[in-house]
């Protein structure tokens, strides 16, 4: 895991304050009980309208996202851009129910492609599906209830292809985000029949794989296959899944088998081999690894030298979200490889459920806080031993 130990590298963008409120907030998350509550508190923030915005927004907010607008989170991006390490700006609309709000997160997000379009520093553009149609239209769709060909489909249709035809336009990649699987077969339909429009020439439109999803390595298999007949590119983003605890206890109380892997080990060998498949299918493949797991990166990066691709092949890109595994994207980075961040930004409010993802995923159980604080108190002692020997000149401030 040598790359990614440079602390140095990971963490020069970061403030010794930054360092140490960032300690703070891992440590924070080590602790289930606390992270629980605030889970809770969170939750009824949401439901209840409560101002919970003036403890979130300088704390957990301003670690994990890039602010509450696009033009705050400018900044960000430049200042990212300057350590190569670009950004996939992320309007954080999801659950959205009126066509009247589903409009504005479409502007919203054209805006994010006009401003990408302008700004080298930002690699993609993105969406959640839920964004642009109500979820149960889309269960419904997704469980063969309602046609594909209906009104209220045909609308979501037509919303995913204004983004896929602005991206076009732009020449800036588009990535569909996945939610919950049993929503998630519509959008794949769509995804399909978008790339086979938009991705002739190159990989605009990229949907993605959760690789928890047990039935998730035939579908991409199919979709290798079906773009190879059809001759476009498949883009890709693959993960491991982020919502687990949902897919299990909806499984259960509708009495289905888990669509999920009963443990981390098959999720593990399944998004690996997504990696494997579709770098030896790279002639007709573009794909945006987002993970903060090391091994996993370590493989695709094995890979790529395998196949003799360059390090900064322009149809790989690994991605983490803002705010953790730095050791991973600013290392890579500085090594030439393709690195983005998910940058969130929106309201406070419409990041909440984000916020909520990102501190249950941080928990101690999954050891990822764990991972954060280590490579963060590393880089804190590295610094004290630097002061102390009266060599500090390179310590950012
Ligand atoms: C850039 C980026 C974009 C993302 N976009 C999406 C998206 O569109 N949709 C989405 O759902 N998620 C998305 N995620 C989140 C992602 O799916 C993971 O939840 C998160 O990244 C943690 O997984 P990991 O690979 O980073 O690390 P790891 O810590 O190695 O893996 C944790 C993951 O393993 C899986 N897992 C854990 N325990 C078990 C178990 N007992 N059995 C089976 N599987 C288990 C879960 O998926 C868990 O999230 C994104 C992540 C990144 C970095």
């Amino acid at each position: 895991m040598q790359i990614f130990e440079n602390t140095e590298i990971a963490f020069r963008h970061r403030s010794d304050e930054e360092l140490k409120k960032a300690g703070i907030l891992f440590k924070f998350m080590e602790f289930p009980l606390l992270v629980k509550t605030a889970g809770i508190i969170a939750k009824m923030g949401i439901r209840l309208n409560l101002p919970v915005r003036w403890i979130v927004k300088p704390t957990i907010f301003n670690h994990f996202c890039g602010g509450e607008s696009l033009e705050e989170s400018r900044q960000l991006v430049d200042f990212l851009g300057k350590f190569k390490v670009r950004s996939v700006l992320d309007y954080a609309a999801e659950n959205q129910e009126s066509e009247q709000e589903i409009q504005s997160v479409i502007n919203e997000i054209i805006r994010t492609m006009d401003f990408a379009a302008t700004n080298p520093a930002v690699a993609f553009s993105v969406f959640k599906p839920s964004a642009l149609a109500p979820v149960k239209v889309l269960a419904r769709a997704s469980s063969s209830e309602l046609s594909a060909n209906t009104p209220e489909i045909e609308k979501f249709r037509n919303n995913i292809k204004t983004l896929c035809q602005a991206a076009f336009e732009r020449g800036i990649p588009v990535m569909i985000d996945a939610e919950e699987s049993h929503y998630q077969d519509i959008v794949d339909k769509v995804a399909n029949e978008m790339m086979a429009l938009y991705n002739k020439d190159k990989a605009i439109v990229f949907n993605t794989v959760q690789m928890y999803r047990h039935d998730r390595l035939d579908f991409l298999r199919e979709c290798l296959s079906e773009s190879g007949q059809k001759k476009y590119h498949l883009g890709l983003k693959i993960v491991r899944g982020a919502y687990i605890d949902q897919e299990r206890s909806r499984a259960i109380k509708m009495g289905y088998p888990s669509p999920v892997y009963p443990d981390k080990r098959s999720t593990d060998d399944a998004f690996n081999s997504a990696i494997s498949l579709c770098i030896k299918n790279i002639d007709h493949t573009s794909i945006f690894a987002g993970t903060h797991n090391e091994e996993s990166m370590l493989l695709m990066m094995d890979k790529m030298k395998e196949y003799g691709l360059k390090k900064n092949d322009p149809r790989i890109f690994a991605s983490q979200l803002y705010g953790m595994s730095d050791h991973i994207s600013f290392n890579m980075a500085h090594e030439s490889y393709n690195v983005a961040k998910y940058l969130p930004y929106g309201p406070v409010r419409y990041l909440l459920p984000y916020l909520i993802r990102r501190v249950e995923e941080n928990k101690s159980v999954t050891g990822q806080a764990g991972r954060e604080l280590h490579f963060i108190n590393l880089e804190i002692e590295r610094r004290n031993r630097l002061r102390k020997s009266g060599l500090h000149s390179n310590i950012p401030n």
